[in-house]
């Protein structure tokens, strides 16, 4: 074979990972960096978004947006800022977001150069008579504005989404995971009544876990998280969690039903049917670029980022083989024409003509940008009427040209229920249920992983086992993830199980 010695210069090159089995944590980084999704910025704790991994962002966004829009969602949009004050109205919340905030004191900056050199600091007299925090969230401002827009029960519900930025001030870092700021939807919607609200919560719910098992092939498991871990200001939160690579859980969306506790801070009254006057009921809900971490740490392997079919910011790349330039004209004719036929058919596909790389040192760099599937175009493939397709799960046969889009649709299809069933295969097989204490420790500790446990309810069980085993309850599992039959004690105290519950170490 005329690629040999590429391929084997590329296998030297993908060395520069650093594999997951030597430290998860570096490879996660290094995965980033190769595939170009985001670069480290001048900002401590804040990451740029690279073209590669915002058209990702672009694809998972134009796929919820969809689906909060055939749920009846609109979208709006809220200011950066919101009046300090304002924060402080719901009690809990203001305690949950206080320690992490940005605050906007003053508005203007004046020189203050000396002996020529350039220098500016605050200009005192710019005081802002009320700070502004930079959003952490929006629930505050929202609901003032409400509180203006709701009057009767003919202006519920009322569904409201908004595509945005917000500010969290973390003291410890990671790309796409845990960033200053990060890009997030969140939805907020107004309701007559709990069951409505309620409703709204857990049909987002199941629309996250959609998205996450259809569109990302990231099984998670759902379920309403405990008091302990619940949204500060919120009735009940609930989430979808998925397993990494490394066990540790993800927490990858949240709703949440806030009760009437930010109508009564924020006066957000309408009049009832029966024509009285009753404060609404609040949710909000949001998934954010976090989800890209998820992504990465579902399906990388060790040569870098594998991104699934339905969200590739490319699907197909065509990386044609030549030696003279009578072989080049005649494979970039055939890789022109399969591209054409594919991008005519809805794929995203790019033809790879650069003189510059060799075959080799392209499909490292395909493979390293996750790129599910590749279609190498040699003379004698051209002679043959066929490409070789090479999965980026593994795996290489020829497709032949004649019916070529078919196939590319069938072999991206498989990839993308590959990617689902291994990922679930993989949690199922770092799960564990039914167990005493000492396994349970023992779990959690040396091997990590869903560990499903009866638990009392009990806030100081929860605070007892973070203590000993970094691990927090993730949910409290929905009836389908339970465990049959239902864990009768406690796995900690022995004492009655009131309900049961999913365990794991988390980022
Ligand atoms: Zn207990």
């Amino acid at each position: 074979m005329e690629i040999e010695p590429e391929l084997n210069g590329s296998m030297a090159q993908a060395q520069k990972i650093t594999p997951r089995a030597k430290d998860f944590s570096e490879w996660y980084n290094d995965v980033i960096m190769q595939a170009e999704l985001a670069d480290y910025s001048p900002v401590r704790g804040c990451m740029v978004i690279r073209p590669h991994g915002y058209r990702l962002w672009e694809l998972m966004q134009r796929a919820l947006d969809d689906m909060f829009k055939a749920t009846g969602h609109q979208n709006a949009y809220f200011p950066l800022f919101i009046p300090q004050s304002f924060l402080a109205k719901e009690a809990e919340h203001v305690e949950g977001f206080a320690k992490e905030v940005a605050i906007v004191t003053h508005t203007r900056l004046r020189a203050t150069g000396k002996d020529g050199a350039a220098a500016i600091a605050v200009d005192p007299s710019s005081a802002l008579e009320e700070p502004l925090v930079v959003r952490p969230t929006s629930e505050t401002i929202i609901y003032a504005m409400f509180a203006k827009w709701i009057q009767s029960y003919r202006d519920l519900p009322l569904l409201l989404n908004q595509w945005a930025n917000v500010v969290r001030w973390e003291l410890r870092t990671r790309m796409f995971l845990r960033t200053t700021e990060f890009l997030w939807q969140e939805g907020h919607t107004a309701h007559a009544d709990h069951d409505d609200a309620e409703r709204e919560a857990r049909m987002i719910l199941g629309l996250y876990r959609r998205f996450a098992e259809e569109w990302m092939a990231m099984p998670v498991i759902t379920g309403v998280k405990t008091e302990g871990e619940k949204f500060a200001g919120a009735l009940r939160t609930y989430a979808i969690e998925a397993l990494m690579q490394d066990n540790k859980a993800l927490q990858a969306g949240t709703t949440h039903n806030l009760g009437q506790n930010f109508a009564k801070a924020f006066d957000v009254k309408y009049q009832t049917a029966a024509g009285g006057l009753d404060y609404v009921w609040n949710t909000s809900w949001g998934v954010s670029t976090r989800l890209i971490g998820g992504l990465i740490m579902t399906h990388g392997d060790d040569n870098g980022f594998i991104a699934p079919p339905r969200l590739a910011p490319l699907q197909v790349v065509i990386v044609p083989i030549w030696k003279t330039d009578e072989e080049r004209g005649q494979v970039s004719g055939v890789g022109g024409q399969v591209k054409a036929a594919l991008g005519k058919a809805g794929f995203r596909v790019e033809l790879d003509l650069r003189d510059s790389l060799k075959p080799g040192a392209k499909y490292y760099e395909w493979e390293g940008k996750g790129v599910p599937l590749r279609l190498e175009i040699g003379p004698r493939d051209v002679a043959a009427g066929h490409v070789m397709a090479a999965r980026r799960t593994g795996g290489k046969a020829p497709i032949t040209l004649d019916g070529l889009v078919e196939a590319v649709g069938t072999a991206l299809d498989e990839i993308q229920a590959g990617l689902l069933a291994a990922a679930r295969q993989r949690r199922e097989a770092n799960s564990i249920r039914s167990v005493t204490k000492d396994q349970f420790v023992a779990f959690i500790r040396e091997k990590g992983g869903f560990a499903y446990a009866g638990f009392c309810g009990s806030g100081d069980c929860e605070a007892q086992i973070k203590e000993e085993t970094s691990a927090t309850v993730r949910v409290l599992p929905d009836p389908e993830f339970r465990t049959a039959p239902a864990p009768t004690t406690c796995v900690w105290c022995g004492q009655p199980s009131v309900a049961e519950a999913v365990w794991a170490q988390a980022y």
